[in-house]
């Protein structure tokens, strides 16, 4: 299967295929086409989840505005705190996330623009932002206090299914701020969900459009119920979905950091995603800190699993290493940003 480029036809027939030799031959031609591009190196993400409230009411996240939870929102130096620890520990960039937290909004992000400023500019470290859909003047801000990505997530790129996900939301100003985002210079990342009711289709649907709007991370994960949320009885889907997604994602778009999410099964789920040809290891985060991940809020967080420490033994055992800084920066401005 030595070929980069898959038709929509194509897609869906690998998704349905239930012949292992055909996950088999993807997963070793994405291995290729990574270790081709970027040796032995796997880059690593440091997650600072800095406040959990949301405006929004997405059926499938805990965080969901109506979901009676315990929320947190960490001041600017404690989130600075967590930060640097992550990033004393090796980590190659820092992901400042927050629910769609009304505070932020009202007062136009300053707080959220301090910590990315000094996380660049203090910290020499690259910065992702994930504040969900904010204004073009907010994006500018962002981007100009140094942040390099603006992640955002459409989940799926059939409407019908968004609608159903993201309740209230409009697809179109999602998809706009994204643009804005690109346009103006940032990186973009795009994300589905699996396993949220989407067809074969959809999900082939979903690749080409990442390449379309030249999305250069490119996520997958599959949905885990989250207890109080409108889909807590739906069941999480097989990963062998979300390996294959992630497999043809690698083989469509080569140079794309792709991303092995600890959010969904762990440390333990490491191995199995670098091996379906992820470049990236996301979701690191500190331990005993009390922030908390996305899909597994919790899950291996205290226990320490989350760390760099235990990805790099894992990898070590693979044959492979994390990146340095230094790396990952080359690699953001000599592959990602040409
Ligand atoms: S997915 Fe994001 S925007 Fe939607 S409810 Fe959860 S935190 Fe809010």
């Amino acid at each position: 299967m030595d070929k980069n480029n898959f038709s929509r036809d194509e897609i869906v027939r690998i998704l349905d295929s239930e012949d292992p030799a055909v996950s088999d031959e993807l997963f070793q031609n994405a291995r290729r086409i990574r270790s081709k591009i970027q040796g032995d190196k796997i880059f690593a993400y440091g997650f600072v989840y800095f406040s959990t409230y949301c405006r929004n009411n997405c059926n499938f996240c805990y965080f969901r505005r109506d979901n009676g939870i315990e929320r947190y929102r960490k001041s600017e130096e404690e989130a600075l705190a967590y930060a640097k620890a992550l990033i004393d520990s090796g980590v190659d960039l820092i992901d400042l996330t927050t629910g769609e937290d009304p505070l932020y909004h009202q007062e136009a992000f300053a707080t959220f623009a301090n910590i990315v400023r000094t996380i660049k500019q203090d910290y020499g470290t690259p910065v992702m932002v994930s504040p969900g859909v904010v204004s073009h003047e907010v994006i500018d801000k962002l981007r100009e206090a140094g942040a390099d990505w603006y992640a955002l997530y459409q989940e799926t790129h059939n409407r019908d299914l968004f609608g159903k996900l993201r309740i209230g939301q409009d697809y179109d100003e999602r998809m706009n701020a994204k643009l804005y985002a690109r346009d103006s210079g940032m990186l973009i990342e795009e994300g589905l969900l699996a396993g949220v009711g989407e067809t074969s289709e959809d999900v082939a649907d979903s690749l080409l459009t990442m390449g379309e709007i030249g999305a250069r991370q490119c996520r997958v994960m599959s949905f885990v119920p989250q207890e109080g949320s409108p889909m807590e009885h739906s069941e999480t889907p097989d990963r062998s979905r979300e390996l294959k997604i992630i497999g043809l994602m690698r083989s469509l778009y080569p140079e794309a950091l792709i991303p092995a999410s600890l959010d969904v099964d762990g440390i333990s789920g490491l191995k199995d995603r670098i091996d379906a040809g992820a470049n990236l290891i996301t979701s690191i985060i500190p331990p005993m800190s009390g922030l908390m991940g996305v899909a597994h809020s919790v899950m291996d967080v205290d226990t320490g699993g989350r760390t760099i420490e235990e990805a790099s033994r894992i990898l070590g055992e693979m044959g492979l290493r994390i990146a340095t800084r230094r790396e990952y920066i080359d690699y953001m401005n000599e592959v990602l940003r040409k």
